[in-house]
C-alpha cells in the first residue's frame, strides 16, 4: 500500500495522533449520524423523486425540484420556510439579500459579535468605498462585541432596544475569538429577545451547518443564511446559497433576490437541482470529515512541535498552525498543494492580493473554485507565519496532504523530529 513514500517517523507520529483522537472522532461521528438521520427524514417526508432532479430554464415557473428543495431545507433547518438558489453568487450575497430584504430606511442594524466577516463591511458601508451599501439607504449600523468583556450589559440592552435586526456571526471567520456553540448562541439569543422581543435575530451561519446537532433556527434565531460551496453543498453544489427562517422574513428576502411580488415563484434552476440535492445528502458526512481533518492537523502539527489553536474541531472546520518562519510556511503550502487531487504539479507562490497589507499564499488543488469545503491552506506571509488550514472532503485523502506537508518540511531540513 506504499503509494506515497513518507518518513517512518512521521507515520509513527501520525498513528499515535490518530489514536489520541479516537474519542473525539466518536463524538464527531455521533453528530454526523444524527444529522444524516435528520436529512434522510426530510428527504423521505418531502417524497423526493426522480422528477425533482430535473431542472428548468427561462423563468422557471412550476419548477417542482426547486420548490421542493426549499421545503427540504426548511425542514432540515427547523424553520418555517427557506429559499435555496444557485443564483446566490456567494455567502456574502445571501446575507446581503437577507439584510436588504428586511431593513428599511432609518432602521438600525446591530452586530453583537464585533466586526462582521470582511466582505460584509462594504455591504454595511463602513468603508470609504460604499456604493450601494445599506448606509446609502440610510440604514444605521451599530456594533457591540460580546467577546470583549470590557463592554457592559446595559450598553447591549440600549443598543438592542434600538435595533431592528440583531446580527450574530456563528463561526470565528479569520479572527481569534472562538466559534459560537449552539448552547452559547441560545443564551445570547434569549438575552437579546429579553431586551427587545421584536428584534429580528439574524445569524450568519456560514461554516456552521451540521457541525452540531441543532442549527440557530432550532433555538430561536429568526433568519439564517449561508453558502452552498461551504457545508450544506457537500462539495457537490457548484455554486449558490440559502436563506431560512420565519416565513414573512424569507418572503421579504425573496423580493430582494428577484423582484417584489415575484419572490420565490420564478428563477430557473438550470441543472443544479440534482447537485443541490446530492450535496445536501452528503453534507453531514463531508462536514464530519472536515472536522476530523481539522482535528488531526492540529494534533499532528502540535506533536511535531508547532503551536496550533486548541479549540479545533469544536465548532469550526478551520485550524491555524504557527510555522514561525517564511521558508516553513512556503514548504507547508507546497506540501499541501502537491498532494491535492487537482493541480498537484503546480507550486503555490505568495502574491499581492487586493485588500491585504501583506502577500498571501494559497494552496488549493480543488474541484470547486474557492475551495471553501475542500482541503486548502492559506496564509498572510508575515510573522508569526500562521497558516489557516480548512476543509477536507475525504478524511484519508486529506491525511495524505498533511503527511506530505510535514514531509516537505523534513526534506528541506526545516523540521526535526525528536
Ligand atoms: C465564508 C463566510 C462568509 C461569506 O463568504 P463568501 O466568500 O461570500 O461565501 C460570511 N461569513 C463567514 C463567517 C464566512 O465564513
Amino acid at each position: 500500500m506504499d503509494f506515497f513514500k513518507f518518513d517512518k517517523k512521521l507515520l509513527d507520529v501520525m498513528a499515535s495522533c490518530q489514536d489520541n483522537l479516537k474519542s473525539k472522532f466518536k463524538e464527531i461521528d455521533k453528530v454526523c449520524e444524527y444529522n444524516c438521520n435528520k436529512v434522510m427524514r426530510a428527504f423521505i417526508d418531502n417524497k423526493i423523486s426522480t422528477a425533482h432532479l430535473n431542472g428548468s430554464t427561462g423563468y422557471g415557473y412550476d419548477d417542482i425540484g426547486r420548490d421542493t428543495i426549499d421545503k427540504l431545507y426548511a425542514q432540515v433547518f427547523d424553520s418555517q420556510d427557506a429559499i435555496v438558489r444557485h443564483n446566490f453568487v456567494s455567502g456574502t450575497h445571501a446575507i446581503t439579500v437577507a439584510l436588504f430584504g428586511i431593513l428599511r430606511p432609518n432602521d438600525s442594524l446591530l452586530s453583537i459579535t464585533g466586526s462582521p466577516y470582511d466582505t460584509l463591511l462594504n455591504v454595511i458601508g463602513n468603508t470609504k468605498d460604499s456604493c450601494g451599501s445599506l448606509r446609502e439607504f440610510n440604514i444605521h449600523y451599530e456594533q457591540y462585541n460580546i467577546f470583549d468583556n470590557t463592554h457592559s450589559v446595559n450598553e447591549l440592552k440600549d443598543k438592542c432596544k434600538r435595533a431592528k435586526v440583531v446580527y450574530i456571526q456563528r463561526s470565528r471567520g479569520y479572527t481569534d475569538r472562538p466559534s459560537l456553540t449552539v448552547k452559547k448562541l441560545k443564551g445570547i439569543i434569549d438575552l437579546v429577545k429579553g431586551f427587545n422581543k421584536n428584534a429580528v435575530v439574524f445569524v450568519d451561519n456560514c461554516y456552521g451547518e451540521f457541525v452540531q446537532k441543532a442549527e440557530p433556527t432550532s433555538i430561536g434565531a429568526d433568519l439564517i443564511a449561508g453558502s452552498l460551496i461551504k457545508n450544506p453543498g457537500g462539495g457537490i453544489a457548484d455554486t449558490g446559497g440559502y436563506i431560512a427562517g420565519k416565513k414573512n422574513l424569507v418572503e421579504a428576502a425573496s423580493f430582494a433576490l428577484t423582484a417584489p411580488g415575484i419572490g420565490k415563484e420564478t428563477g430557473c434552476s438550470l441543472d443544479q437541482n440534482r447537485k443541490i440535492l446530492l450535496g445536501l445528502y452528503f453534507a453531514p458526512t463531508v462536514v464530519s470529515s472536515s472536522l476530523k481533518v481539522c482535528s488531526l492537523a492540529s494534533e499532528f502539527f502540535s506533536a511535531l512541535g508547532y503551536r496550533v489553536n486548541k479549540d479545533y474541531g469544536q465548532s469550526d472546520i478551520i485550524t491555524s498552525i504557527t510555522l514561525g518562519d517564511k521558508d516553513s510556511l512556503l514548504a507547508f503550502c507546497e506540501g499541501i498543494q502537491s498532494a491535492s487531487p487537482i493541480d498537484s504539479f503546480v507550486s503555490p507562490l505568495p502574491w499581492n492580493m487586493p485588500g491585504y497589507n501583506s502577500q498571501i499564499i494559497m494552496a488549493a488543488g480543488t474541484f470547486t473554485q474557492g475551495a471553501s469545503i475542500e482541503l486548502s491552506a492559506d496564509a498572510p506571509v508575515k510573522s508569526p507565519f500562521n497558516v489557516y488550514l480548512q476543509g477536507g472532503l475525504c478524511y484519508f485523502s486529506s491525511k495524505i496532504a498533511l503527511l506530505n506537508a510535514a514531509q516537505n518540511l523534513l526534506n528541506k531540513n526545516l523540521l526535526n523530529i525528536v
